[in-house]
């Protein structure tokens, strides 16, 4: 009896909620807007995929700008030449420009007005913390590229409101990594777009949040589908979208294996743990949003938008069949006690918290009796950085320039496809997930 209760209760939650999810959030990468025939598909594609009837549209920036401009602060900051490049920069938005809007002077001085203010903050940059200035140029990139969508889209037939995501996304002070405070950017979305979606598709950056004092942050590289799946959350959309120049979510990254096959559903379990093996087909934060409100997640190509690509959700298929994940550029630290002792828990602890203290990802740990080896990406400085602060207690013994290769349902097969006779210095298997730490040379 209690039990039909709950489940009628339950259905009748639901049908509250299909009710209230009517949004969609559709997310446009660099890849989908790199020229100006990419921006005329996205108006293709909004038109073909049911208008723009309470549409989100979120946009990186075009093409590898943010590689770009991620030049041009670093030319910048050490006060280097960073004329050269930056008309580059400006010339390629300029064709794109003349390209989609022809002669249109209004368009071309709202352009000049940007580089503009892009020019001052390079110059000025070094005045500012490294971190904090990263944000306030590289962000330049969103609002180029969204300026020019919101262009060409409002000279068609669309209703659209431009929206700057700085006001949206509330973020901490945490540069080029910002925290999102979910509640309030919950409560603001709604109240601020809520009303606009009733008669207008809205545009916004990707990537880009702001503090509470009005101080442009970003969520970190790759980070729009983040914001695609935060405002999915705060809409409670009835989708989020994220086209890709790929088919959808795939076993492998086609660039490395030749015959990748498409997943065309996936559970959040299994999509959150791709992610976090470094599969870079969708941002690791994007799951834990959508999955919370139960939002389903499809990864479609924009090159072929009628296919169906992959659905992510609750109820998502399991994915039984060896999926691969390839991530370059580790290097392998190897923390051995100076006096010989075993490695405990407090040595454990101890050594993990100064990898985190200096913002590293482990991406795999082994323990043995006298040592801990992590494996992570970092620079140059902060291998220095982290050997100086455990010089007191530990010898830092470290391999560069290795590929860690993550094998989820593997096989011996599979094992063998991958990995072959190739140099493993460090493997870990559980039941369904196998890793291999492979020196290149
Ligand atoms: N434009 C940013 C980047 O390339 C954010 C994004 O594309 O998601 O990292
Ligand atoms: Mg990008």
């Amino acid at each position: 009896m209690i039990f039909e209760r709950k489940v009628s209760l339950s259905r009748f939650i639901c049908a509250l909620n299909s009710a209230r999810k009517l949004t969609r959030i559709f997310k446009f990468g660099g890849a989908s807007i790199k020229d100006a025939a990419g921006i005329r598909n996205v108006y293709q594609i909004i038109k073909n995929q049911g208008g723009e009837n309470n549409l989100v549209l979120v946009v990186s920036a075009l093409g590898k700008s943010t590689n770009a401009l991620e030049k041009l602060l670093n030319l910048a900051y050490k006060k280097a030449d960073f004329q050269a490049d930056f008309q580059a920069f400006e010339q390629t938005h300029i064709d794109i420009a003349k390209d989609l809007f022809g002669e249109d002077e209004t368009v071309q001085n709202a352009l000049k007005r940007y580089f503009l203010r892009l020019y001052f903050q390079l110059v000025k940059c070094h005045t500012l913390q490294i971190d904090m200035a990263y944000d306030q140029v590289v962000s330049f990139g969103e609002y180029l590229s969204s300026f020019l969508v919101f262009q060409f889209l409002r000279k068609r037939d669309l209703a659209i409101s431009y929206q700057n995501a700085r006001f949206l996304i509330k973020t901490d002070l945490t540069w080029r990594e910002g925290n999102v405070h979910l509640d309030e950017t919950e409560k603001y979305i709604r109240k601020e777009l809520e009303p606009i979606l009733k008669t207008q598709l809205v545009l916004t950056q990707g990537f880009i949040g702001g503090t509470k004092n009005g101080y442009i942050t970003t969520l970190g590289r790759e980070g729009s589908d983040y914001t695609a799946a935060i405002l999915g959350f705060c809409l409670e959309a009835e989708s989020v979208t994220i086209w890709k120049d790929v088919p959808g979510v795939l076993n492998a990254d086609p660039k490395w294996i030749q015959g990748a096959e498409l997943i065309s559903e996936l559970s959040y379990q299994d999509s959150a743990e791709l992610t976090y093996y470094g599969a870079t087909v969708i941002h690791p934060k994007t799951i834990r949003p959508l999955a919370q409100k139960e939002i389903p997640l499809f990864v479609k190509s924009f090159i072929e938008p009628e296919k169906d690509g992959t659905r992510i959700g609750f109820d998502g298929k399991k994915w039984m069949k060896p999926a691969f994940i390839r991530k370059e550029n580790q290097t392998l630290l190897s923390f051995t006690s100076k006096d010989y002792s075993f490695m405990e828990e407090k040595n454990i602890t101890e050594v993990l918290h100064l990898v985190s203290k200096l913002n590293l990802k482990t991406h795999m740990l082994q323990v043995s009796a006298t040592s801990i080896s992590v494996v992570t990406e970092l620079s140059d400085e902060r291998l220095e950085l982290l050997i100086s602060h455990s010089r007191n207690h530990y010898l830092v013994l470290y391999n560069q320039d290795l590929t860690l290769v993550t094998i989820k349902n593997y096989d011996s097969y599979a094992i063998d496809f991958i990995v072959g006779n190739k140099p493993v210095i460090l493997e870990q298997r559980s039941r369904h997930t196998s890793q291999f730490l492979i020196r290149n040379n």
